[in-house]
């Protein structure tokens, strides 16, 4: 029989949770059932761990916007299916009372936060970017003695996030530099 390094997983973790629920009374097949059950009907995605910058990557389940389901990928080479506890918990970044899913805004001196539309927020924040550009933006400097292009934006600063990819990291990273923005992070390294 063929088996795929993911199916293997499964069958291992089957057997070890079967293990264990026999012992509680459960019956093997009940088991596997109830496994089957809880993701046969979920679409499943992959995804990247947010949580450092060894950039794990994730299969995740998910069933009428909740996630049901999560496990490491067996095609990453960078993790070959394994997650650490932290990545095993990223499903709480989804399934989270307390997770924000609008724009929330607090006026300069203000105490009260309000609520935005993206609408609202997206040409403000290209305004505030374009007007601080603007008014901190060094195109020359002086270098022994000699006047040369530097085109410096000063006032910025862009910070990445683990959970981007290569290609995100790319068009990220081009669109500071378009602005010329030399002060650059990444989360992971803070
Ligand atoms: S699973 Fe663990 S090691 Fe992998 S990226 Fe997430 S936090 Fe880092």
């Amino acid at each position: 029989m063929e088996l795929s390094r993911r199916g293997f997983l499964k069958l291992s973790g089957a057997g070890i949770g079967a293990a264990a629920l026999a012992q509680l009374g459960f019956s093997a097949p009940a088991f596997a059932a109830a496994e089957e059950l809880r993701i046969s009907e979920a679409a499943e995605s992959t995804t990247v761990c947010p949580y450092c910058s060894v950039g794990c990557s994730a299969i995740v389940s998910v069933m009428d916007g909740k996630v049901v389901g999560l496990e490491g990928l067996p095609d990453s080479p960078i993790n070959r299916a394994r997650l650490c506890s932290k990545g095993q918990s990223i499903y709480q970044v989804a399934n989270n009372d307390r997770r924000l899913t609008k724009v929330r805004y607090r006026a300069p001196g203000a105490t009260e936060w309000e609520d935005k539309t993206w609408d609202e927020a997206i040409p403000a924040i290209a305004r505030l970017i374009k007007d601080t550009r603007d008014a901190t933006f060094v195109e020359t400097e002086n270098v022994d003695g000699k006047q040369v292009t530097v085109s410096r934006c000063e006032g910025i600063a862009q910070l990445g996030g683990a959970a981007l990819d290569n290609e995100e990291c790319y068009l990220a990273t081009k669109f500071g530099r378009a602005l010329g923005i030399v002060y650059m992070e990444h989360q992971a390294r803070i």
